[in-house]
């Protein structure tokens, strides 16, 4: 809070003098504050208190333009305060939608085969058949290739804050339910599995999703998660320069805050560091860090998938896998994928 405060300050001071704090208002447990700013400037926005444990106790841990990550000094939350209002409402992700979850790079790259292998061994290994919702289901890669390869063992259905996205999803023949997550009147005890790939980070209030999400699931029910790690080779190595430390994301998660979310509603049945992709680090360090936009994002996640599935690179990938096994067992791979199994009732 106090760092906002002065954040506030220093616009009002050098840049934007006619500003003001015009509401402050509770969310759930989290206090926000909405900083409005004049129109066409720059954007609105909120401040917020840990989304882990909900105290407002923080330091500054790093910057990136108008970036701001803070570390909890409660718990071991890292997160990103003030952050925008349209990102923290998913507003941006119904806009951003067709210039980069709808362009036909980043279409290929997600209905490609191997996009979302690793996910799709990790599910199937926990959950054979079942009703199944993918939450941030985006144009429904993952969902698609679930029924493509495993029709008859799954009633699936998606969800996306992002409507032209799920526009895209029912035209590839997959049922969807618009509107909020959280706002969904979906029957309580339904589901078998609720994934969450790559969705926690970019939430203002990820316990809520989850806390649904248990409500929403069988009493044996599973969660899937898989958010960015926080403390993979590649942020130690290129610390903001990483493109991942960006306004999108909100919440930047170690094993132990993970943990820690899961704890509440579910107990893990494995946490593993998964993914690496040394394209992106390479990229990073040699562009020191700019911003990267949405069409680069999705031409490089095209130009990747293309390199998985070359067989002549074969010989490649089997060093590649080693690699990416070695850097998961010491906890250094991009991602943490994490399967939890519900315990209903289960205060937060
Ligand atoms: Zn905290």
């Amino acid at each position: 809070m106090l760092l906002f405060c002065r954040w506030a300050k220093n616009i009002q001071r050098n840049s934007n003098p006619n500003a003001a704090l015009r509401l402050a208002v509770c969310f759930a447990s989290t206090v926000v504050l909405v900083y409005k700013s004049r129109p066409g400037m720059t954007p609105e926005f909120i401040s917020r208190n840990c989304p882990l444990c909900g105290r407002g106790n923080s330091e500054p841990a790093l910057e990136k333009g108008a970036l701001h990550l803070v570390r909890c000094l409660q718990c071991p939350m890292v997160y990103a305060n003030p952050v925008p209002t349209d990102l923290a409402s998913g507003e941006y992700y119904d806009r951003a939608a067709a210039d980069y979850y709808l362009s036909p790079a980043k279409l290929r790259s997600d209905y490609a085969d191997i996009r979302f292998e690793r996910e799709l061994r990790l599910f199937r290994k926990y959950c054979a058949r079942g009703t199944v919702l993918d939450v941030g289901c985006s144009s429904g890669g993952f969902l698609y290739q679930l029924k493509k390869r495993f029709g008859d063992c799954y009633d699936v259905l998606g969800t996306d804050a992002s409507g032209p996205a799920l526009a895209y999803a029912e035209s590839r023949g997959l049922p969807v339910r618009r509107g909020s997550f959280l706002d969904q009147a979906l029957p309580h005890g339904s589901f078998d599995a609720i994934t969450f790939w790559a969705v926690l980070e970019h939430l203002l209030e990820p316990a809520r999703f989850l806390q649904h999400a248990s409500r929403l699931l069988k009493p044996t029910g599973l969660c899937f998660v898989l958010v960015p790690n926080f403390e993979s080779l590649a942020t130690r190595v290129l610390g903001a320069r990483y493109r991942y430390i960006y306004p999108q994301h909100l919440n930047y998660f170690t094993r132990a805050a993970l943990t820690a979310f899961a704890g509440r509603r579910f107990s893990m049945l494995e946490l593993r560091s998964t993914h690496f992709n040394p394209l992106v680090v390479w990229q990073d360090w040699r562009h020191r860090g700019r911003n990267v936009s949405n069409p680069e994002r999705a031409a490089l996640l095209e130009r990747t998938t293309g390199l998985k599935q070359n067989p002549a690179l074969r010989p490649i990938k089997v060093l590649y896998r080693l690699c990416e096994m070695s850097l998961g067992a010491v906890n250094l791979a991009d991602n943490l994928a994490a399967v939890l199994i519900n315990r209903p009732g289960h205060s937060p």
